[in-house]
């Protein structure tokens, strides 16, 4: 890739009353809840799975792979880091095996708190777990959802491969910048009109 530079999102903290959840028991994991990240009041609403790695041993904050990908990507399209708002269907990063299904179900309590604050206008799905949990619908894949804009909770929603497959897969790339084509085309195409 290019000599791209990422950067650290700055980070929306949880709501105070949220600040200590342990609703589905991942707290025990010993990772701490990050709520999203880049703009909240950005019209794009991109959804992972859950948090990566953000801080190394020493505890200084670093750019992870998914996120270096994805903010290469959305860079080269022409969409700026203040049209995103991202967030993540778990807000903790698990650590060790647990009951996913049923995690995600009680988890994603919280990202229908944030679309009703924050309205956004278009979300993309990555990675099929994003989509089946977003679409609630354990059989959707992203490969027959992207390209497409899909109607989902009366929000124009589409979804891209998980930046992580995409680093691991590289022929994934090319259908990852194509599905943030996509995303800027219809973005920029609204804000024309
Ligand atoms: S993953 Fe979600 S439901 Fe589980 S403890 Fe964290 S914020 Fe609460």
């Amino acid at each position: 890739m290019s000599d791209f530079c990422p950067s650290i999102w700055p980070e929306e903290p949880a709501p105070g009353t949220e600040r200590n959840c342990n609703d589905c028991g991942l707290a025990e994991h010993g990772t701490r809840i990050i709520w999203g990240e880049g703009n909240p009041q950005a019209p794009i609403m991109v959804l992972l799975d859950n948090p990566g790695a953000r801080e190394d041993r020493s505890g200084s904050p670093f750019v992870c792979g998914t996120r270096h990908t994805l903010q290469e990507t959305v860079d080269s399209v022409g969409l700026e880091m203040d049209d995103l708002y991202v967030t993540y269907v778990l807000k903790r990063k698990p650590t060790r095996a647990y009951d996913k299904p049923r995690t995600r179900v009680i988890c994603m309590r919280h990202l229908d708190q944030q679309l009703e604050k924050h309205k956004p206008d278009y979300i993309v799905c990555l990675g099929n777990v994003a989509a089946q949990s977003f679409f609630e619908d354990e059989e959707v894949q992203v490969k027959t959802l992207r390209g497409e804009c899909h109607e989902v909770r009366g929000i124009k929603t589409t979804a891209a491969y998980h930046p992580l497959a995409v680093r691991r897969r590289p022929n994934l790339l090319r259908l990852f910048k194509e599905d943030w084509q996509y995303v800027a085309d219809q973005f920029f195409r609204s804000r024309s009109t």
